[in-house]
């Protein structure tokens, strides 16, 4: 096997104390009491719980750390044998089933015992129903309240009376909250919040940006590593502190042309949730072939510009109910047509989520639509995010192979 040259990034360190920050903060929070603990879904009410002292902690990110380090199928069938079907969300399965077996990743990786006692779980419905019944579990685990947003998806457009009923759950969501903080509210710390979070989300944009040259500064594994901060600690000054070291970097990486792929020849699109098991083999996979998977959706969700700290209730109802999860076909495929361009991408790569449809893209023909529309061919790859069983690694290389073989003679 032909050995894969890659280019470290050096903000790595960096990168990896801020994501120690973030666990080793919530785990004195626990086990002191110093500070009360929020869970919360990836693109739920994050900034809400900052302003009010709440560290947050997120459900999804968990999972995907057992995705990410394979142990997520020794815990699916755990959650199965309770009940929670092989066919859901496996992000749901594989952390209810670590859960259910009194083990977590972060033992190994921090040597934390044990998650986060939460003392209040929220969540946001703009992504899918899961998040929902996903906090319900806990809630009678740990005798909690579940305070959240129900927000309709598959949008043609953000409609006003939506977000004015968003602005209105968010609203009512902080006598709860306050409750539970033992503090007051203050329109000024969220604010502040808020800011910190848009800038943190600005400075992630760039840097995913940056993957516009050729050749491209960062890959999709490892964007899919380093936006750590921007889903667990933005509202927090350590994550923008962070992304300014990283894009100094890579802009560096932009001035003297170095690119993630040696030799790049090739660019993707990657729509779809990243199968966390296996981002190394698939950045092998691609880099062998000199072609980068430059830009993702997935990636992009955590950008919230339209975070407005003068409006702060209404900006953040409006930026939660805009993200591209939430849209229909219509929007989405104007979304990736837009990235397709600016990232001069040859090559659209589906992944077709066994267990999320919700952020699976290819069942109602956009693949199609958007090669005809654009010009460039697309593959579909059958996988999951964590459930690696739905996953053929030979038949994967098989087909990407075919596929940069079919892009070099076109
Ligand atoms: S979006 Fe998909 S992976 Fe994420 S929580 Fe929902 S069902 Fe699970």
């Amino acid at each position: 096997m032909q050995e894969i040259k890659r280019v470290a990034i050096k903000a790595t360190t960096q990168f990896k104390a801020v994501m120690a920050q973030h666990f080793l903060e919530l785990d004195e929070a626990a086990r002191t009491k110093n500070k009360k603990v929020a869970w919360c879904s990836s693109v739920g009410p994050a900034e809400l719980a900052l302003s009010l002292g709440f560290l947050v902690y997120y459900y999804e990110n968990h999972a995907a750390i057992l995705g990410t380090n394979r142990t997520a199928m020794d815990y699916i069938p755990i959650a199965n044998a309770h009940g929670y079907s092989p066919d859901i969300c496996s992000y749901l399965t594989s952390d209810i089933g670590a859960y259910l077996k009194g083990e977590t990743p972060l033992t190994k990786a921090y040597g934390i015992e044990k998650i986060p006692r939460p003392d209040v779980l929220l969540y946001n419905t703009n992504q899918c129903r899961e998040v929902y019944d996903w906090v319900n579990f806990y809630a009678k685990e740990f005798k909690v309240p579940v305070v959240g947003i129900n927000t309709p998806r598959t949008q043609r457009q953000v409609r006003d009376d939506v977000v004015q009923s968003v602005t209105a759950q968010l609203e009512e969501m902080v006598p709860q909250l306050e409750e539970i903080a033992g503090r007051p509210f203050d329109i000024d710390e969220f604010r502040e919040v808020l800011a910190t979070s848009r800038e943190c989300s600005r400075l992630w944009e760039e840097v995913l940006g940056t993957a516009k040259a050729k050749p491209s500064t960062i890959t999709f594994s490892d964007a899919c590593i380093h936006m750590g901060p921007a889903v667990v600690m933005r509202g927090r000054k350590e994550a923008n502190e962070y992304y300014r070291i990283l894009l100094a970097e890579l802009k560096e990486r932009v001035e003297q042309g170095i690119g993630a792929v040696e030799g790049e020849r090739h660019r993707f699109y990657w729509e779809g949730m990243p199968i966390w098991g296996k981002l190394r083999m698939m950045s092998d996979t691609f880099g062998r072939l000199k072609a980068c998977v430059s830009v993702s959706t997935y990636c992009s969700s955590w950008v919230f510009s339209g975070f407005d700290p003068k409006d702060p209730f209404q900006s953040m109802a409006r930026a939660y109910c805009s993200i591209f999860i939430g849209q229909d076909d219509v929007g989405k495929e104007d979304y990736i047509a837009e990235k397709v361009e600016q990232f001069s991408i040859d090559g659209l790569i589906f992944h077709d989520a066994k267990t999320c449809p919700s952020n699976t893209n290819c069942r109602y023909g956009m693949a199609d639509r958007l090669s005809e529309r654009l010009g460039i061919p697309h593959l579909t790859i059958n996988g999951d995010l964590n459930d690696l069983r739905c996953f053929s690694e030979e038949q994967t290389i098989t087909n990407i192979e075919a596929f940069v073989e079919q892009i070099e003679e076109s």
